[in-house]
């Protein structure tokens, strides 16, 4: 099992930064992740590091090509947001 990088990635080499098994890889413009060495940072880590950094929503895809952060994932909560869900009115 491996995690694969998608046209999305934007090239920030956040993710060739965090990978335990430098799995990571430049692949110009972008980055790519060697099957053979991913482990999906089993046995280091609880999640995997490079889709936990990765700030591009589609960037980085599981074996069944889903995305690790779908779209809409990584949207940016507003302070409105948050007074909204924690404020008296919020819902249960
Ligand atoms: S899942 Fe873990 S081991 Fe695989 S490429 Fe991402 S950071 Fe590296
Ligand atoms: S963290 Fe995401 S956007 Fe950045 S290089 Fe890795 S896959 Fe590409």
């Amino acid at each position: 099992m491996a995690l694969a990088i998608t046209d999305a990635c934007t090239g920030c080499y956040g993710c060739q930064t965090v990978c335990p098994t430098g799995a990571v890889r430049p692949r110009p413009p972008r980055f790519t992740i060697l099957a053979a060495s991913c482990t999906e940072c089993a046995g280091s880590y609880d999640q995997p590091q490079c889709a936990a950094i990765c700030p591009v929503e589609g960037a980085i895809v599981n074996s069944l090509g889903l995305p690790l952060n779908p779209p809409g994932s990584l949207a940016p909560q507003t302070p409105f947001d948050q007074t909204v869900r924690s404020g008296p009115w919020a819902s249960s």
